[in-house]
């Protein structure tokens, strides 16, 4: 099946198939699931990676953000608390006598926007400032680190951050005790800074939206922070003071702890000298910014990559899924195959070759056999399948097997019949092999054709044997022939053929029945078969026709012998047909190769015409072959040719001549003679053809031509208003034979309306006495119709006047021969006057034959002679002439 072909199974059948075949789908998806996670995992490793190096990045940016942001606090704190130090100093020294006005103007303190220097009394109330101070100017002395100064001397002091007396904004305080001479409490020295003066002085290169640096007390308490993108100060970020543990930290803090609710990356820092914290906080959404591009960008690779997996996936499960379906299919084929194969009556086997260097054939491999196939090969299939052919059948092989399939590789196909020699009765005798190419093997097909093959063989017996005698028949013969030529043409030897021809068989059949004819047969079959040597061949071709093949006739002479002896072997008579005993004669005709034929049909036919002379030179002869004998049968083939065409072409017309009554010469009947008109060699008498009608047979149609135009003529003649005679038509034995006359007479004379007393038969003496068996019946059916019947050319044949009465003919007609003598002496006319005494006797008329003369005529005359026909009457003359004739009536010459 080819992959464009729609298999052919419904949905269910589908269904069913790929579910019991479920792990070749699943395995598609499984492993592109597989590959889909691992794919989505790398993408998560990846931004996993980059998101912590993002944050180690934040972090290590924060710490250090936040590191140089608590330096530089440490280091303004520093010179605040210097100042504060060397106020306090002077305070002390002078007893008071500092005026921070005239400092600032002199520059020994600074006067930075957003810090301010006040000195406070006891009190608590402002002595000296860098801010101008007013008139009521309010005491700080409820401040709490007022307190804890006055209390205590406390060094510097952090508040936080609180609204300041005078700024009125929330303010850092920075303060330090003042002590009189006495070392009691005297004031403190405040110095009030504005938070984003503290943020004012960090470095925010780097940072962004959101991102924030802050300054916190060490105890967590917020001092300051700014915030880009937000106002430069803001407060607190963080919703609560962390507690952040020195000297350093990071950590990454939840949204909900700042006011703004982002999460941050929050690095703080101590600051060396001073309780205060540099914090950093960087914003996650910032840093996260570009790493959720890269995290998009990354999940769209891995969505890509996994839609194209599940594309993969899906075409390599339909992909699956129709291998499988294909792999059913052929599944499905090939039981239904094996099936078919295994229910067959032939048996099938699957070669392929294996090849030696030289790519020859050298061996084959058992790839698949039917149980039917291993049968044939008489073992069971399990223990033939992967062998080598040469194992199997070791006999067998090189001699049979190997060429053919050989043979069907080359050329793609071979189909031949082998016996296969076995021992065992149901094992096929005989094997009809069709081997086939098939792709890189061989398809083997074997079918037991023994019963054919015994049947064929039964019949080819048949058809070479001759049922009557069990001899060999012509077919035998022929397909034989052939090769005891070839024999004797290796060794120069001599082979005779002799076609032996039973002489008048046909009587035996004729007489005595076909049973007993057979019966003859057989016995001379057998009286031949006695007489050949081994070697030598004996058939019947049919009929009365035997041949003999001598294939061991050292000479001529030898042969003759043989000849000699197949004629004497039939002398004694046969006792046949329940104890008649019957005489047959043989003749035989010899044909010798290489002399008179190189080849069987030429050897066969020289034999039959050297046969046919041996009966033409009398029978119970032998006759060896000469060419001229060809060539008279040639001449005689040729002439009954003719005889047809002139049949068919009415070539044929008749005579007519008188016959009269002795006595007055009034014509009392007239004999129809036949002539052939040919058309180059003019008028052909009867005696140039009748005989060889009567051989071939053509005597039967040429005859009832005759009694047609006979009787179409005496009409013409009757109907012309002639005085018409009767008319007597010859009559051959052949015809009487095939009872074909009385037939054709009746139907002629009811057709032209002609009396039985007008037409008269005449049949020669031999045939008569021949015809005494079975022609008696064809002949009293003659004499039924009303026909008169003479014997013609009486005294030639061997009737007695007794077998003459026996048949119930009415008159003879006397051979020309005796006529002729009449006239010689008294001897020759006694035997005529007999002839008349005896026929009278029994009722018969008499014709004289070829009468010549007057004195044949007058003698006649004397002798009471009924009637006569001859030349001295009229010789036969053509219709016309006849027609004056039977005007005239009296024909005798008037002398
Ligand atoms: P046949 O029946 O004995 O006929 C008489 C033959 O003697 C005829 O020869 C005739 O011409 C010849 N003949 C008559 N008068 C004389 C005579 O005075 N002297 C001599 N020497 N001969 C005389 P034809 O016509 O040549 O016939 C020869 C034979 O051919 C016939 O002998 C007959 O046996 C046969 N024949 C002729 N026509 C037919 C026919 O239609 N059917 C058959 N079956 N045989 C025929
Ligand atoms: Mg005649
Ligand atoms: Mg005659």
């Amino acid at each position: 099946m080819t992959s464009t072909q729609p298999l052919p199974f419904s949905s269910a059948e589908k269904l069913h198939y790929l579910s019991s075949n479920l792990r070749a789908l699943l395995v598609w998806p499984v492993v592109l699931g597989a590959l889909a996670t691992a794919l989505w995992s790398g993408a998560f490793w990846i931004m996993e990676n980059e998101k912590r190096a993002i944050s180690q990045r934040a972090f290590a940016n924060a710490s250090a953000q936040a590191r140089a942001y608590a330096e530089q606090l440490d280091r303004i704190i520093g010179q605040i608390d210097y100042i504060m130090l060397s106020l306090k100093y002077h305070w002390q020294k002078s007893a008071g006598d500092v005026l921070l006005e005239e400092q600032v103007k002199q520059g020994l303190v600074p006067a930075a926007a957003g810090l301010s220097i006040t000195i406070v009394d006891r009190r608590g109330m402002p002595v000296t400032s860098t801010l101008a101070l007013g008139r009521n100017e309010a005491s700080i002395r409820e401040r709490d680190y007022f307190k804890s100064h006055r209390a205590k001397d406390q060094g510097l002091l952090f508040s936080k951050p609180i609204d300041g007396m005078r700024t009125k904004r929330p303010v850092l305080i920075l303060s330090r005790r003042l002590d009189d001479a006495q070392g009691a409490f005297d004031g403190l020295i405040v110095v009030a800074i504005e938070p984003a003066y503290l943020t004012s002085i960090a470095d925010y290169t780097g940072l962004g939206k959101g991102d924030f640096m802050g300054a916190r007390r060490a105890d967590g308490v917020f001092l300051a922070a700014r915030m880009i993108g937000v106002e430069p100060t803001a407060g607190p970020v963080l919703m609560e003071d962390p507690v952040l543990p020195a000297p350093a930290g990071l950590e990454k803090m939840a949204g909900s702890r700042f006011v703004d609710g982002r999460t941050r990356y929050i690095g703080w820092h101590h600051a060396r000298n001073y309780p205060m914290v540099g914090l950093v906080g960087l914003a996650e959404q910032n840093l996260m910014a570009a790493y959720e591009d890269r995290q998009h960008e990354l999940q769209l690779i891995a969505l890509a990559g996994s839609v194209l997996l599940l594309l993969v996936a899906g075409t390599g499960m339909g992909y699956s899924a129709l291998r499988v379906l294909r792999r059913e299919y052929a599944r499905e084929v090939e039981t239904a195959y094996r099936l078919a194969t295994e229910s067959a009556r032939e048996g099938f086997y699957m070669l392929r070759p294996l090849y030696d260097r030289q790519r020859q054939i050298v061996d084959l491999l058992i790839e698949d056999c039917n149980e039917r196939g291993a049968f044939y090969r008489g073992l069971p299939r399990a223990e033939l399948l992967g062998k080598r052919l040469s194992a199997t059948a070791p006999l067998l092989f090189q001699s049979h097997m190997l060429p053919a399939c050989r043979v069907a590789m080359e050329k793609g196909f071979y189909e031949d019949e082998v016996h296969v020699p076995s021992h065992e009765s149901r094992q096929p005798q005989w094997l009809q092999r069709r081997l086939e190419r098939s792709g890189m093997g061989l398809a083997v097909t074997l079918r037991d054709i023994t019963d054919a093959k015994l049947q064929q063989e039964a019949m080819h017996r048949l058809a070479n044997a001759d049922p009557v005698t069990m001899l060999p028949n012509r077919h035998w013969l022929m397909s034989h022939l052939p090769a005891t030529l070839e024999q004797a043409r290796g060794a120069g030897t001599l082979v005779a053929v002799l076609f032996v021809d039973l002489d008048d068989f046909k009587n035996v059949n004729d007489t005595l029945g076909h049973a007993a004819g057979d019966e003859l047969l057989r016995a001379a079959a057998l009286r031949f078969k006695a007489l050949v040597r081994p070697g030598d061949s004996i058939a019947r071709l049919g009929g009365d026709e035997f041949t003999i093949v001598l294939a061991s006739a050292h000479s001529e002479e030898d042969v003759l012998h043989v000849a000699g002896r197949l004629i004497a072997a039939l002398c004694d008579p046969f006792t046949i047909g329940g104890g008649t005993r019957h005489t047959v004669q043989a003749s035989v005709g010899i044909s010798l190769f290489p002399r008179d034929g190189n080849d069987g049909p030429t050897l066969l036919k020289h034999a039959d015409i050297a046969m046919y002379a041996a009966k033409t030179g009398g029978k119970g002869n032998y006759c060896l072959y000469r060419r001229s004998l060809s060539d008279i049968l040639l001449q005689r083939v040729t002439r009954q040719a003719e005889l047809r065409h002139a049949l068919e072409a009415d070539q044929f017309e008749l005579y007519y001549q008188p016959r009269v009554d002795v006595a007055t010469g009034e014509m009392t009947s007239m004999e129809a003679l036949v002539r052939w008109r040919h058309p180059q060699r003019g008028l052909i008498p009867p005696d140039d053809f009748i005989s060889l009608a009567e051989e071939n047979g053509l005597i039967v149609p040429l005859g009832e031509q005759v009694i047609a135009k006979a009787c179409a003529q005496l009409a013409l003649w009757r109907d012309a208003g002639l005085p018409v005679v009767p008319l007597s038509v010859n009559v051959s034995a052949r015809q009487i034979d095939r009872a074909s006359v009385s037939a054709c007479l009746g139907g002629c004379m009811a057709r032209h309306g002609i009396d039985p007393s007008q037409i008269e038969v005449e049949i020669t003496e031999s045939a008569t006495v021949a015809q005494e068996g079975t022609a008696g019946a064809e002949l009293a059916a003659i004499r039924a119709l009303g026909v008169k019947l003479y014997v013609d050319d009486f005294g030639t044949g061997y009737s007695s006047l007794s077998q003459l009465k026996r048949l119930d003919m009415d008159g003879l007609k006397v051979d020309q021969s005796f006529t002729a003598q009449i006239a010689n002496g008294p001897e020759d006319l006694a035997f005529f006057t007999a002839i008349l005494a005896m026929a009278h006797a029994i009722g018969m008329r008499i014709v004289a034959e070829g009468v010549e003369t007057a004195e044949q005529l007058h003698l006649l005359q004397q002798l009471q002679c009924d009637e006569a026909q001859g030349y001295y009457v009229s010789p036969p003359v053509p219709a016309e002439e006849l027609a004056v004739l039977l005007t005239r009536r009296f024909l005798f010459p008037r002398t």
